[in-house]
């Protein structure tokens, strides 16, 4: 099965170590059917604590849909997609020690895409992900700890008392790569 693997850039001011604040994070994506190559105009979420059946056999994944329109919109006939329908599925990669199920974001050198997740994906590819949610990083310049991240069209702000300095989080972007 196909491995994908989340990554993300975005340029840090005196943070580091930027992840979701919950491991049962919920990932809002776009995806794209590798069967029929639609893109599904609606954000898909799942998360690593959704199970989902899938209709053979009895696993379960994280994520289990069928390719077809999820929206209602009436479209011109020429511009109908072609949904083919088929299962399509994905599931996070079950974590190690040596690779968790979210790795902090912590670039060494600028703002470069990093891996952050790894997820199993079955007749899809995901385009990119929204920074909705709450996520968490830490200052490089005290012990402050900052839980409560949220984006608001990818920037975040905010003031580390301890360390005396401005923070923040800028021109956040996400990109999947096979892994
Ligand atoms: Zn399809």
């Amino acid at each position: 099965m196909p491995r994908l693997a989340l990554q993300i850039r975005a340029q840090l001011e005196n943070v580091t170590d930027l992840r979701p604040a919950d491991d049962n994070y919920t990932i809002m994506a776009k995806l794209k059917c590798t069967s029929c190559q639609e893109e599904h105009a609606k954000l898909v979420g799942f998360s690593k604590d959704d199970e989902v059946e899938m209709s053979k056999g009895r696993s379960t994944s994280n994520l289990v849909m069928h390719c077809q329109s999820l929206t209602h919109t009436p479209l011109p006939l020429s511009g109908m997609k072609q949904f083919c329908k088929k299962e399509i599925s994905a599931k996070f990669e079950e974590p190690t020690a040596k690779a968790p199920l979210w790795r902090p974001y912590a670039p060494s050198a600028g703002a470069t895409f990093e891996t952050i997740a790894i997820v199993e994906a079955r007749g899809l590819d995901f385009l990119s992900i929204d920074f909705s949610g709450t996520w968490k990083c830490r200052s490089t310049e005290s012990d402050t700890k900052f839980d409560d991240v949220e984006f608001e069209e990818g920037e975040w702000t905010d003031y580390d008392e301890k360390g005396g300095v401005s923070v923040s989080i800028m021109e956040i972007e996400s990109q999947w790569v096979r892994a």
